[in-house]
């Protein structure tokens, strides 16, 4: 039988652990700091615990750790990418991004994804597994190690769809939050979703002040339909249904990411029909030139496109955001810096 993944606890299990190991409860906070809050890659650090106690919990339990096996540095921004080799030796990987207002992680939270977006390199190879809540916290603290640097923010937008692995994903948000652990503020954490209807409802009844980002990308079901197969399980209609319940629950505004691919989603009506859905939510849109993915045919709208789309969402007193294309010259499109190490041969 494999062993329980210590770090995946949160601190109320980890108690009972003690307890059932005949220890004092007051050992599984110091654990527990050690783990989240000293980002301890090992027991062995844990120096203010007994010996015998740190080679008991080295028998009882495995403690995941994650080590970046790549980086990548932008040269242009500072941005830089980090490919982690997980327990099993699968590949996920995380971005650190540097913007004025502090540092920005983006997380992983599948081995792939079976969701099967047309433009995106992540779904290529379908789904594998879901990341534990421990393999989730190890991408941000391996960066924090890796850099020593703080991190301010968490965007859950790399590799996999969050909500179709949701115990880890709200397991993580907890203990990401904890002010027993890094104390990450939920404001500061952002989950991206390509629009799984049922789950949005369940993650607003939690009520958690995280920020909910929706992949819409196209703004009628034909559109959508074409770029993302979850359309056709759900309409536009039901989504934004989804959206408003999120932001009635919990107050937070919703953020519609859309990425822009030339020719495809890019006209006057589109920007038309994205200023109808996102000024009836009084959501935040975020633009995205696509990133141009071997596999794929799409290619990003053209600067004057893109100058028009934005301009039109403006004037018409939408909060909008054009992504700083950061990283480009680093495998910058998620899942590609993974595809491209495995086909290349590891190491
Ligand atoms: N599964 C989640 C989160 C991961 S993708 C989701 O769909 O939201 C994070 C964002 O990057 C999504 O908006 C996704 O649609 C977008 N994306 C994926 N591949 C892209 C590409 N090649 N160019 C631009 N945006 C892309």
């Amino acid at each position: 039988m494999s062993k329980t993944d210590i770090r995946s606890l949160i601190l109320p299990e980890l108690q009972d652990e003690m307890e059932k190991m005949g220890e004092k409860k007051f050992r599984a906070l110091q654990l527990y700091e050690w783990m989240h809050k000293k980002l301890a890659r090992d027991f062995s650090e844990m120096t203010n615990l007994s010996f015998s106690l740190r080679e008991s919990c080295g028998e009882r339990f495995s403690l995941t750790t994650l080590k970046p096996v790549k980086v990548q540095e932008s040269k242009t921004d500072g941005t830089k990418k980090f490919l982690f080799e997980l327990p099993d030796h699968n590949l996920v990987e995380s971005v650190l991004m540097r913007y004025h207002h502090g540092n920005s992680v983006c997380i992983s939270s599948q081995v792939g994804c079976r969701m099967g977006c047309k433009f995106c390199a992540s779904t290529l190879g379908g789904l594998v597994r879901n990341l534990t809540a421990a393999e989730m916290l190890e991408q941000v603290y391996g960066i924090i190690r890796y850099t020593g640097e703080r991190v301010s923010n968490v965007v859950v937008m790399g590799i996999g769809e969050p909500l179709d692995n949701r115990e880890n994903l709200l397991r993580f948000i907890r203990m990401l939050t904890d002010d027993k652990g890094l104390h990450i503020s939920k404001r500061s954490i952002t989950v991206s979703t390509c629009g799984l209807v049922p789950e949005i409802k369940k993650l607003a009844e939690e009520g958690l002040q995280i920020t909910l980002a929706l992949s819409l990308h196209g703004v009628s079901d034909e559109k959508r339909r074409q770029l993302m197969p979850i359309a056709e399980r759900y309409s536009i209609a039901e989504l934004m249904e989804a959206c408003r319940y999120y932001f009635e629950r919990t107050g937070r505004r919703i953020t519609f990411e859309y990425a822009l691919a030339g020719g495809v989603n890019d006209t006057r009506e589109d920007a038309e029909g994205l200023i109808g859905l996102a000024s009836a939510l009084h959501a935040h849109v975020n633009l995205i030139p696509v990133n141009p993915v071997r596999e794929r045919k799409y290619t990003a709208s053209g600067k004057e496109a893109v100058r028009m789309f934005q301009k039109k969402l403006e004037d018409a007193g939408i909060n909008v955001t054009l992504r700083r294309e950061m990283g480009r010259d680093i495998d910058g499109a998620c899942g590609q810096l993974r595809r491209n190490y495995d086909s290349a041969g590891r190491g």
